[in-house]
């Protein structure tokens, strides 16, 4: 097996707009070691040769068990309380791909995701009959309430009372102890990946949006919309309103702009977050790599937490436009 490529790892925690509160360095401080953190264990995977694959997934799993994220532990609440979870994988060298959607009993999202790829059968599992699967393929459970913290509570409470999904950057101001207004921030997680062996792969996982209907479903688990991986071109994982990367197929649209057009990925990432999405009335950002390894982490929120380490790089971080 050739090992001729300088691995990648970028991955992203959401994107948004500035708190409203004042931000402590302390407080961003713990956003910037936790990104590190994660992105500095895929990159150690990747470096002793592990699939593209391998990495996403072990940088979207680290960020679903981080409760500064919206996914997994630290998920928001839909309209009625409740969790409904989504989330996907694609490995960009087979064009295989699982996801499962509106689950609340799996610990981590991304591994159902994962065991929907290698199964092969579906792509897209949702609700109860995703959860039996899960079930069957031995993977960890949980009660609902194990994603709940008490400060998504709150921020429902408020959001709720707005009448509103939070797509917009309307939401109620409020004392968030975190960079990124927590109620005007898009809380997805997401990782993509070029290995050694030239392979690209993105993963995604979310809570969705906060005070959003019951059974409604974002971009995250829609192949092509809020996730897509192909080897010839680029792997993208979005983060943002999802009804517009819906409406636009956000990811899959970077990858046809660098396949029909010949666009760069900067190019092609470029036109989908600052004309395609704003166009619609989209907000939000992505992350894609390509298959040379350049990155691009485009938002056109205030802010989107993002990381990235090429090669045995130290790894960058970073949370606010540069
Ligand atoms: N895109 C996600 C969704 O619409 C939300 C997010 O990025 O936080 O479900």
């Amino acid at each position: 097996m050739t090992q001729t490529h300088v691995p990648v790892i970028a991955i992203h925690g959401g994107a948004g707009t500035i708190s409203a509160a004042t931000t402590s360095a302390e407080q961003a401080q713990a956003y910037h070691d936790a990104l590190k953190n994660i992105v500095a264990a895929a990159q150690a995977m990747l470096l002793k040769g592990a699939s593209a694959l391998d990495a996403a997934c072990l940088a979207v799993e680290m960020l679903e068990e981080c409760p500064l994220f919206n996914a997994g532990h630290g998920a928001v609440f839909t309209h009625d309380e409740t969790h409904e979870l989504d989330a996907a994988v694609m490995d960009g060298a087979t064009l295989a791909a699982g996801a499962i959607a509106g689950v609340c009993r799996i610990r981590r999202p991304v591994r159902a995701a994962r065991a929907v790829l290698e199964d092969g059968a579906h792509v897209l599992l949702a609700g109860a009959g995703a959860e039996t699967f899960a079930r069957e393929r031995g993977l960890e459970m949980v009660e609902p309430s194990f994603f709940s913290t008490e400060a998504r509570r709150q921020q429902l409470y408020r959001v709720r009372g707005t009448g509103r999904v939070v797509t917009d950057h309307e939401g109620a101001s409020m004392t968030a102890a975190s960079p990124l207004d927590e109620d005007k921030k898009f809380g997805t997680v997401g990782a993509v990946a070029l290995d050694m062996h030239g392979h690209l792969a993105a993963a995604t996982s979310t809570g969705g949006m906060t005070n959003k209907r019951v059974g409604r479903i974002g971009d995250s688990p829609l192949i092509g919309a809020g996730t897509y991986a192909d080897d010839r071109t680029a792997a993208v994982s979005c983060t943002g309103s999802g009804e517009m990367f819906i409406r636009v197929a956000a990811a899959y649209d970077v990858c046809a702009r660098m396949a029909y057009g010949g666009a760069t990925l900067e190019a092609a990432t470029h036109a989908v977050v600052q004309q395609s999405l704003p166009a619609i009335g989209g907000s939000g950002g992505l992350i894609g790599v390509d298959r040379h390894g350049n990155l691009s982490l485009a938002f056109n929120s205030e802010g989107m937490y993002r990381g990235h380490a090429r090669g045995n790089e130290a790894a960058n971080t970073a949370i606010f436009a540069a």
